[in-house]
């Protein structure tokens, strides 16, 4: 039996189903699938049928152990507040580790910057609202998307 493929949703809420007998791409429409159900079969153009496990973005992150730098979006000259490792990362959102308190709030907005590993090694610069403030660990929900370039790296940094 051929290996359950997974597949993402990506920010325009489709999700592009690579069928992995002729690699040819389908995009369905997020909304058209069942909430409850993650795993469907397809049956591609080719005559192959596939069996692909739908992630959601929402509870999909990736474990990261990238170095970056947290900024006070306002004013937006972008002021460094501290050095931060990003622990991971999903289309959403970011979970970040900071090695001294940075005096944050919760629901405040920040600047995240940091690159991705990959192969162009892409600058990622978003704004996120603090959605949790521990003693090291801070979470953070992206509130800009489709800031172009960056986003469609960060989905197929997740796809990898
Ligand atoms: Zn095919």
């Amino acid at each position: 039996m051929a290996a359950i493929t997974k597949s993402y949703i990506n920010q325009t809420g489709c999700i592009p189903l690579e069928c992995p007998h002729c690699r040819r791409v389908k995009q369905i429409s997020a909304d058209k699938l069942p909430a409850n159900k993650r795993k469907f079969k397809v049956k591609c153009t080719c005559g192959e049928t596939f069996t692909t496990e739908i992630e959601h973005r929402k509870n999909y992150r990736k474990q990261t152990n990238f170095i970056g730098e947290l900024m006070h979006a306002i004013p937006q000259n972008g002021k460094v507040i501290t050095t931060c490792r990003i622990n991971n990362l999903s289309q959403n959102g970011v979970g970040i580790e900071v090695f001294t308190g940075p005096q944050l709030r919760e629901e405040e907005t920040i600047l995240v910057r940091f690159h991705l590993d990959n192969k162009k090694h892409t600058l990622v610069e978003k704004k996120a609202k603090v959605t949790h403030v521990g003693k090291r660990n801070i979470g953070a929900e992206f509130v800009d998307h489709f800031t172009g370039g960056q986003d469609k790296e960060i989905y197929f940094f997740l796809k990898q």
